[in-house]
């Protein structure tokens, strides 16, 4: 799974509000869009190209939906309770301006939102950014004039200025069966490396600090156009998920790495993370370690061996964060089979692990593969799998304590600077706290030493 395991990071375009504050509100100008985007990190990506777009056509950013021209939700449809929040921010836009655009990954199922939105100018699925753009040009026609100028060269990030979510590809070529992602998405397809990595630079210049690469399924980038090579700087470029990682090393910022599955080449980016080209995180949704549990989740990567490789890994760069997603209450799991699992969790002591109660999602294929683990059971489990984890995070974490450390600071306040260390993602990871007695502002990199620490989060001073 990729994001599939998180897809309720709940995005309110922050950047754009600030954006929409900006911009000088003349009379008669152009049209106003409220914009609600939710779901996983690559829709946030999307919701950042519509948004691009429509600066770029001179549309401005409204702050409420009341009062807005149109407004644009733009869903997550993996899970139904991903679902039900992307209905309910439906009917708040539908209650407070009435001319809404639906798109995103429930999009792909316009009958479940037409019925119980009738009124919606218009549904477009995910990576349909023509359409929806076709649909609000028709309800909104674009202002005569368009401000081009306004748009910054790195387009509009939703995500503070010092960080930035690069997608290399869109769709999966894996039938996980407990996921309905490629039948929403399609198929795997990846941008040319080139592509990617001009992006990326323009982030860079534009201040971005960390790049944070997502995808559906990042390991397996370039496989479908042939790890084809496109022309970057002097030299060609393949498609190929080490080529593509070396070049972004090279561009000055943190670069961390989403959605890794264990494909054996995986092996190859330990050493640029060791040699502290890339950051020494991993984020790799395993799902389960039993594998009878595997083989019918049908993951991809082989899952044999393991624990060994992590080991390896390990030897090669200590400082390796692992990050990890697991599913508790798969259909038919037995008690053994979950056993196998906390077993396995307790030899591979992950850094940072998430766990989720199964959820039969309609039309998955999963559902059909086992009898259906008891709520109660399933929620039984996913307690004990978190007990478990939380004595292993906080063991990692307190041999942290004493040590110096560069942090990215996200936020300050009141004395505190908040921020993260490189085995910390953003939204889905732990907090660095810090005391500082210099001026520390917001994007900058400081060097903290750790004091104490909690399960998830670390404290300590800047020095
Ligand atoms: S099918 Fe693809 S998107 Fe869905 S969980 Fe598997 S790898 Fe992730």
């Amino acid at each position: 799974m990729t994001s599939t395991a998180s897809p309720q990071i709940r995005a309110f375009p922050a950047d754009a509000e600030a954006a929409a504050s900006r911009a000088a509100p003349a009379a008669g100008a152009a049209p106003k869009i409220s914009f609600v985007s939710l779901g996983c990190p690559k829709a946030l990506v999307d919701s950042e190209r519509i948004l691009t777009h429509l600066r770029a056509e001179g549309y401005e950013l409204a702050r409420k939906h009341d009062g807005a021209d149109l407004v644009i939700v733009n869903t997550c449809g993996f899970l139904d309770s991903a679902k039900a929040e992307s209905l309910a921010a439906i009917g708040e836009a539908m209650a407070e301006n009435g001319r809404v655009i639906v798109t995103g990954c429930m999009g792909a199922q316009p009958e479940e939102i037409r019925e119980k939105y009738p009124a919606l100018l218009a549904v477009t699925g995910p990576q349909a950014y023509e359409s929806v753009l076709a649909a609000v040009h028709e309800a909104a026609p674009p202002a005569h004039d368009p401000f081009v100028d306004l748009v910054p060269p790195q387009g509009i990030k939703l995500t503070p200025r010092h960080y930035a979510y690069l997608k290399i590809s869109e769709g999966c070529h894996n039938r996980c069966s407990f996921c309905i992602i490629p039948s929403l998405r399609g198929d795997l397809v990846s941008r040319p490396a080139a592509d990617v990595l001009r992006e990326a630079e323009k982030l860079v210049k534009a201040g971005v600090k960390e790049l944070l690469v997502v995808s559906q399924d990042t390991s397996a980038y370039g496989l479908d156009i042939r790890y084809a090579e496109s022309p970057w700087r002097d030299r060609q470029v393949r498609a190929r998920f080490y080529d593509l990682t070396r070049e972004l090393g090279e561009l000055g910022a943190w670069v961390r790495l989403h959605y890794v599955y264990p494909y054996p080449h995986v092996d190859e980016v330990i050493p640029l993370m060791a040699e502290g080209k890339v950051l020494p995180y991993l984020d790799m949704p395993l799902q389960h370690a039993s594998p009878s549990v595997l083989k019918r989740m049908r993951r991809p990567g082989n899952q044999e061996r393991q624990l060994e490789r992590i080991r390896s890994w390990r030897a090669a760069c200590p400082d390796l964060a692992i990050r990890s997603t697991f599913i508790v209450g798969f259909p038919g799991e037995t008690e053994a089979e979950f056993e196998e699992l906390l077993e396995w969790l307790k030899e591979a002591r992950l850094d940072r692990v998430g766990c989720f109660e199964f959820e039969p999602v309609a039309g998955a294929a999963a559902n059909a593969l086992g009898a259906p683990v008891p709520p109660e059971v399933k929620a039984e489990r996913k307690r004990r799998f978190m007990e478990t984890q939380n004595v292993i995070a906080l063991r990692l974490q307190r041999a942290k304590v004493g040590r110096r450390m560069p942090i990215i600071v996200d936020a300050v306040e009141g004395g505190v600077a908040r921020g993260r260390s490189k085995a910390d993602a953003p939204e889905i990871d732990g907090t660095v706290h810090a005391s500082f007695r210099r001026p520390v502002r917001v994007g900058d990199i400081v060097t903290v030493k750790i004091d104490r620490a909690e399960a998830y989060d670390l404290y300590g001073s800047v020095t």
